[in-house]
Formats: C-alpha cells, sequence, structure tokens
C-alpha cells in the first residue's frame, strides 16, 4: 500500500515505529513520518467503510456512561474537573457568542458550554452518541459533512477536543475550520504529543498512538506549520494534567506489568514534572487565532 500524507500528499515517508492496535484487535500498523511536511500517520488506513469496527468495544470510554468500578469512578470525578478546566481554555476573555464543538460526543463540553449562556452546535458521527447528546443539551447535532452547508465565518469558538487525530480528511477538516470562524475567533484543538516523556517511554505501547483510531500524530511543530498555511496563528499552548496518568495507566495494561495504577501514577506524574521544564505536555492544547 502506498505511503500519502494526509495533508501535503507527498509520497516520500519513512516509518518510525511498528505497532500493533493494543486495544481491540492487536492487528499490525506502523507511523509513517511525512518526510516533505513531518506528519506522523497512520499506515495502513482502514477505508470508512471498516473503520467503524475499530470503534466496536465497550470499554472504548468517551461514548460511556454511568459505569461502575474504581476506575469509570475516578474518571468521572476527573472529566468534571476537566470540562471546567477546558470550559476556561476556551472561553476565558470572549463575549458569549456562537460555538462549533466538532466530535461532541454525548454532549459533556455543549452542557457546560451552555450552561454559561454559549450557543452551540455539535458534530458527532455516532448515533449512540447523539441520541444520548440529545436528552441532555439543547445544541442540535449534525454530521460532518452537513458543515459544508453552514454559511462562512458563523463561529466565534470552534472545539476540537482529542478529535483531530481521528479525522480521515484531515485537510477538508482544516479548510472547513478555516472556512467557519469568524475573524478574531478561537479554534481550540487537543490531541496527544508522542513527544512528552510518557510518548517517548511507552515508545510502540504507548496508548495515545491508539492505531488505527487515531490515523494523525502530531507535534506542536507540525501542528502550527499545517494551521499557519491556513492564516491560523498558534496563540498559545494548554496542558491537560490528567491525559498524562491516564495514558500511563493504559500504557502500563498493554505491558501487562503488575499494578498499573500505580505505575502509571507514577510515571504519569513524571511525566507532568518534566513537561514543567520541556514545555511537551502528554497531551496539547492548541489555541489558535484567524487574523486574517
Ligand atoms: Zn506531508
Amino acid at each position: 500500500m502506498n505511503n500519502i500524507c494526509p495533508w501535503c500528499g507527498s509520497e516520500k515517508a519513512q516509518i518510525n515505529l511498528w505497532l500493533k492496535d493494543e486495544f481491540l484487535t492487536k492487528e499490525d500498523f506502523h507511523i509513517c513520518e511525512c518526510l516533505s511536511c513531518g506528519l506522523q500517520y497512520t499506515m495502513p488506513r482502514p477505508s470508512k467503510e471498516k473503520i467503524g469496527a475499530y470503534y466496536k468495544s465497550d470499554e472504548y470510554y468517551s461514548h460511556q456512561e454511568n459505569k461502575k468500578g474504581f476506575i469509570p469512578k475516578l474518571y468521572e470525578a476527573v472529566k468534571k474537573v476537566n470540562l471546567k478546566h477546558k470550559l476556561k481554555i476556551a472561553t476565558k476573555g470572549l463575549q458569549v457568542g456562537k460555538l462549533l464543538d466538532i466530535g461532541c460526543g454525548v454532549g459533556d463540553f455543549i452542557h457546560v458550554a451552555e450552561q454559561q449562556g454559549w450557543k452551540c452546535l455539535g458534530v458527532e458521527p455516532s448515533d449512540d452518541a447523539k441520541a444520548i447528546a440529545r436528552k441532555r443539551i439543547k445544541a442540535n447535532i449534525i454530521n460532518s459533512e452537513v458543515l459544508e452547508e453552514i454559511p462562512d465565518e458563523s463561529f466565534d469558538v470552534i472545539t476540537m477536543w482529542h478529535v483531530l487525530e481521528h479525522v480521515d480528511d484531515l485537510k477538508w477538516q482544516i479548510e472547513q475550520l478555516r472556512r467557519l470562524i469568524k475573524p478574531n475567533g478561537r479554534i481550540v484543538i487537543a490531541v496527544p504529543n508522542y513527544k512528552s516523556y510518557d510518548g517517548q517511554f511507552y515508545k510502540e505501547l504507548w496508548a495515545a498512538y491508539d492505531v488505527p483510531r487515531h490515523l494523525n500524530h502530531f507535534s506542536k511543530q507540525t501542528i502550527t506549520k499545517i494551521f499557519k498555511t491556513k492564516e491560523l496563528e498558534l496563540k498559545k499552548t494548554e496542558k491537560l494534567i490528567w491525559d498524562a496518568y491516564y495514558i500511563s495507566f493504559m500504557s502500563e495494561q498493554y505491558k501487562h506489568h503488575k499494578f498499573p495504577l500505580v505505575k502509571g501514577a507514577f510515571r504519569g506524574l513524571l511525566s507532568n514534572c518534566k513537561a514543567r521544564c520541556s514545555g511537551e505536555w502528554s497531551s496539547m492544547v492548541y489555541v489558535f487565532e484567524r487574523n486574517l
């Protein structure tokens, strides 16, 4: 199968890592690095028809509700704190306006944004997630392709919380972001960072590679360069400190070592400590602004 960079279309790439779908199928994949633009991407890429099968698991947390046990309870508690932090990153200093949340899942983020008076629209491919979301939020939820029918410059804020790494048509998605954001509007993108300490430590067992559900793998350098070609300037970066613990815990499980919770907590703490100096957090939040 030919390597084709999902951003620049170059076929020149090197293989950086061989790894498995540790989460579900145990199938083999590899991570390519585009020698033209530097983007890292998963190969082989499942077709649009087949990708759905890789999401079919009761353990896929983002769409799960009301689970029992210590880890799900901890996950829910952390999620609440995280949501407030995310809302602050996305809306601090702005007047209340229109917000688009792409990959809204069951509507957690829109729920907190609506409580602050934001008029929201959600994009979500999963019918199950949509059905849950519609019971708890006011916002309309659409399929991704419907974005093309929305007029230019419709939103003050667009958020993608751990979504851009899943996107199949990266070029189309970033063109839509550029088209839909108002001048001086804010685009907030959270993605895993393979340059973080935990990414470098766990290597092919790093849970945030999550192949083939994650198709695109960004560093600060590559995402900044990609967005700049669309006149979207990086204004600042933020961190999501809990992701280092969660990803380290998952990675320890993939290693089949004893005490994954304790070891994951240690590795996550170490990752966050190192990131204070390096700026390479396990999950990065990039805040872009449209200048033109
Ligand atoms: Zn490229």
